[in-house]
């Protein structure tokens, strides 16, 4: 780690350093609770670094012989993990800070500076539509139901929850959604923010003392969005705000929308009562898109640029080796955009070859066991914590050999290493399971369909 005097920050080193500090006033209200925060621990601010020392201040004395027995360890922990490779730090008292307009501890400012930019609620962005949102076999679910929020008056279920993999266009469908009850009743409040946002809007609250606004301001919104949820996921107090938040927002028979990377059952880190009512309302799956409607989002937006002409045959190529996400598939063509403008020829497959070649290579990826136990316990509803626990009946059992079996064929993985993987099992379970599995393959129609069709899926 650098050393940073404050006199010589430059912006950038200022930035970095406010959001550091930022994170280790978020990780103290998760540590001590918001009460002990907002008691002692709100005034903390960042002084200096200097020597690998990190010096914080704190207004008083009365403060700091309190804070420093009784947090000067846990804090002392927390900046440790956080601004890697300080030796130690240093509570000091200053008195001379001005906590309203010291401009470079003031956590309004980190907000500003930092990526986070201070708008609330966050923006929509005007890309993300319903009309341009192509719809298939692996999103229409979600879309009819995101289209049903958004027509509907009258709040018909609580919450939609969707979820999926990066780039499957859960944030699009979120906007979608904001932007069409925006003009269908241009009365009606929607908020729309990242769960990360909504995080630090109630730490920053905290730190005002300004809580009862923070309440306020997200209990009476009609329909709040809130994206990303897993990212809360460990926050205790933020959890406990947001569960308040969501059941005064549902007793008052506002819409709510969440989104997440996986089933609310499967969010690790989260409350079993906030997940439960996650899961109250409807529950949709955004899955990796196929071939055919990768083909067809890459048209569309090769018609939304407008800019350059991209051959069928590139396009069909695209569709076919770029198979993680739309994201992805949008950022290879707008490299091949950015490439065409540049060197000003016609764009050939062999071109677009070498220029995206990295991200064919990535692409080509093989699956990994933790995507396959995944699959496997989506396809049979089980829980994907069945495919680790000791549980023998057959309903599990079957899945998880199944699971092992694919282990076993579609990665490179060590039997003993598919053992661990499934709950610290033994090598000879896997061989049983994968024996198991062969001999009911060739004995039963059904189930070699079934195999079949898993199959296909990692491929
Ligand atoms: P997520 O929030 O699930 O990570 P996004 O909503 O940000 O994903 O989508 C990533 C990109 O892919 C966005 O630019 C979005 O417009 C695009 N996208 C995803 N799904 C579709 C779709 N079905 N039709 C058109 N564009 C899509
Ligand atoms: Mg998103």
């Amino acid at each position: 780690m650098h050393n940073f005097s404050i006199d010589n920050l430059n912006n950038d080193q200022e930035t970095i350093l406010n959001k550091l500090f930022m994170k280790v006033q978020v990780e103290l209200v998760e540590e001590v609770g918001q009460a002990a925060f907002k008691s002692w621990l709100s005034a903390l601010r960042l002084n200096k670094l200097d020597n690998n020392i990190l010096f914080l201040s704190l207004p008083s004395n009365f403060l700091s012989d309190w804070v420093i027995p009784h947090y000067g360890h846990k804090i002392d922990t927390i900046c440790k993990r956080i601004f890697v490779g300080i030796k130690k730090t240093k509570i000091i008292v200053n008195s001379t800070v001005n906590y309203k307009d010291n401009s470079f501890n003031d956590f309004e400012d980190l907000i500003t500076k930092g990526n986070l930019n201070n708008n609330y609620p966050s923006p929509l962005d005007p890309r993300f539509n319903f009309s341009n949102f192509i719809i298939g076999k692996s999103n229409e679910f979600s879309y009819a139901a995101a289209k049903k929020v958004a027509e509907s008056a009258k709040v018909s279920f609580n919450p939609l929850f969707l979820f999926g993999g990066v780039g499957l266009g859960k944030t699009h469908l979120m906007h979608a959604v904001a932007w069409d009850i925006q003009e269908r009743t241009p009365k009606r409040r929607v908020v729309y923010l990242s769960a990360e946002k909504f995080m630090y809007e109630f730490v920053k609250s905290l730190r005002h003392k300004d809580i009862m606004t923070f309440k306020e301001k997200f209990r009476s919104v009609d329909v709040l969005m809130i994206d990303d949820i897993q990212f809360i996921a460990g926050k205790d107090s933020t959890q406990e705000e947001f569960f308040h938040t969501f059941n005064s927002l549902v007793d008052q028979k506002k819409q709510i929308i969440v989104s997440g990377d996986r089933s609310p059952s499967d969010l690790d880190g989260v409350e079993e009562r906030l997940k439960s009512r996650l899961s109250f309302g409807v529950v949709a799956e955004l899955n990796k898109a196929d071939y055919e409607l990768r083909l067809r989002i890459l048209k569309s937006k090769v018609q939304e640029i407008q800019k350059i002409k991209v051959d069928n045959d590139i396009i069909e190529h695209l569709a076919k080796n770029i198979t993680s996400n739309v994201r992805e598939l949008e950022g290879a063509l707008r490299r091949l955009c950015a490439h065409v403008e540049l060197v000003n020829r016609p764009l050939t497959l062999d071109t677009a070859k070498q220029i995206l070649h990295d991200i064919f290579k990535a692409n080509k990826k093989s699956v990994t066991i933790e995507e396959i136990q995944k699959k496997v316990s989506e396809y049979f509803n089980i829980r994907h914590s069945d495919m680790l626990s000791t549980r023998r009946s057959r309903i599990i059992a079957r899945p998880r050999q199944i699971a092992m079996f694919l282990s076993k064929i579609c990665t490179t993985k060590s039997l003993p290493e598919i053992g661990k993987r499934f709950g610290g099992r033994d090598h000879t379970t896997v061989i049983h399971a994968v024996k198991k599995v062969e001999s009911l393959y060739k004995t039963d129609a059904s189930f070699s369909e079934h195999i079949n069709v898993l199959k296909k899926s990692f491929y």
